[in-house]
């Protein structure tokens, strides 16, 4: 009996044990292949020896020092590390302990950067359905996912929503590309009209979608008409790079290759690969400026923001990521990862959509692929793959979400960086026996 309160009160878990490479061990001695890096965390593997060794060195070193006393020396190391690697504008960090309190920071700085500038009557935030930014209440009101939001609808502040851009459902039939992105981000120009542009302080986007959709990019020139558009109307672009991020799409930022440059941009998951809980907004000079320049400060802080030993965690990461090239595996195996997705699943009767970019793709499930009719909610799907994937020894993460009154079955794919041809085949082998095996059990043969 477990004294813990899990996720699935109902569904007793496998004890993990410990990990190796791409590998997670249960304490039965089953061996797992981390296909998703948990949820799009572990870029590294697990077990990683100089992950491990920066962390004993920092241990002894110092554990802990209160940022209202100090700087220490992994947090500046890491943010000038970021920095360097960065979107244009982008000049300063700020560290804290996970996604959703980066992004919870990012709305704050959005808020607080027109409350310096005399213009405290921007407020509104504009998001997309079919989005996460996390669960705290703030983060949760900006995202746009019916199911996590639906039990605590009454103590979210307000925000507004506009379409994604998901081509596979929402591009018309002869319509091109440039043309369905051009009309996708149109919305934005009309909530922003709608509302009142001087009442719009930020809108805010995965540029690949992740936990929602199992990897949607956006198409060529959506996130382009985006800046025009929040330029135009001097509202804040926030990307949300927390699953996206950090090399997992095969640059270091998946905004770069939308040609996007963010107001803000917020990373987590890949920036400490998992060896310890951190995440960070990373900010333009622009709002720095109105920071320093007015109050002198952000009006913002927890306890751990700016944690030594998650720095020096994120800090080995980032370093290993850099010196063995890993970013170049991620684009040559990645590619080799979606073209064994592609040839097994490519006819599938009941795979929809595979897409992705990177180490960071994804397949959607359909009943038939030519109306891209959806299983029935009730029959959890995605749940069910995870499910039968985890009997064959296999980690993919369920991703599900609806849009429009449409609840989809998707599956991300986000393995370790470190990931080698050989395992590639073995993800893909096991994946489709697990989803052939659900899918039986949804609509017997
Ligand atoms: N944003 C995105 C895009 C995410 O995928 C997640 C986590 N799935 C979050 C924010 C929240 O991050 P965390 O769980 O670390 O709070």
């Amino acid at each position: 009996m477990t004294h813990i309160l899990h996720r699935q009160i109902h569904a007793p878990l496998p004890v993990a044990a410990g990990g190796s490479g791409i590998e997670l061990f249960d304490t039965e001695g089953r061996a797992y292949i981390d296909a998703s890096g948990g949820a799009a965390v572990s870029c590294l593997g697990h077990g990683h020896p100089d992950v491990i060794e920066a962390l004993r060195r920092q241990a002894e070193t110092l554990a802990y020092a209160h940022t209202s006393f100090f700087t220490s020396e992994p947090a500046e190391r890491l943010a000038d590390r970021l920095i360097a690697s960065a979107p244009e504008g982008i000049s300063h960090a700020y560290f804290v302990s996970g996604g959703s309190e980066a992004n919870e920071a990012a709305i704050k700085m959005a808020r607080q950067y027109f409350v310096e500038k005399g213009q405290p009557q921007r407020r509104n935030i504009i998001a997309r359905r079919q989005s996460y930014h996390g669960n705290t209440l703030g983060t949760l009101a900006a995202g746009g996912n019916e199911w996590r939001r639906a039990p605590f609808a009454p103590l979210l502040i307000g925000t507004h929503h506009i379409s994604p851009c998901y081509a596979y459902r929402h591009r018309e039939e002869g319509e091109s590309d440039a043309a369905y992105g051009q009309r996708a981000a149109q919305e934005l120009e009309d909530k922003i009209l709608e509302l009142g542009p001087d009442t719009v302080m930020a809108f805010m986007a995965e540029p690949v979608v992740g936990a929602t959709a199992g990897a949607v990019p956006a198409v060529e020139g959506y996130f382009r008409r985006i800046r025009e558009i929040c330029d135009r109307h001097g509202v804040l672009l926030i990307l949300d790079e927390v699953m996206c991020g950090m090399g997992r799409t095969g640059t270091m930022f998946a905004c770069e290759q939308d040609g996007v440059r963010p107001d803000i941009v917020t990373i987590a998951k890949g920036l400490g690969g998992g060896y310890q809980p951190i995440g960070a907004a990373l900010l333009s000079r622009d709002i720095f400026d109105a920071f320093a320049e007015g109050s002198g400060l952000f009006q913002h802080g927890h306890t751990y923001i700016c944690h030594p030993m998650a720095c020096a965690a994120a800090l080995a990461v980032q370093e290993v990521i850099a010196r063995d090239g890993l970013l170049r595996n991620v684009r040559e195996v990645g590619a080799h990862l979606r073209e064994r997705l592609e040839a097994r699943f490519g006819n599938h009767a009941h795979i929809g959509d595979i897409r992705g970019r990177g180490m960071f793709l994804g397949l959607e499930l359909v009943t038939d692929r030519s109306t891209k009719a959806t299983f029935e909610p009730d029959a959890k799907l995605h749940a069910r793959v995870k499910k039968e994937a985890m009997a064959r020894g296999l980690m993919v993460y369920p991703a599900g979400g609806t849009v429009d009154g449409v609840r989809g079955d998707h599956i991300l794919i986000a393995p370790p960086f470190i990931l080698g041809r050989p395992a590639a085949e073995a993800i893909v082998e096991r994946l489709g026996e697990a989803l052939d095996a659900a899918v039986a059990q949804v609509r017997p043969a």
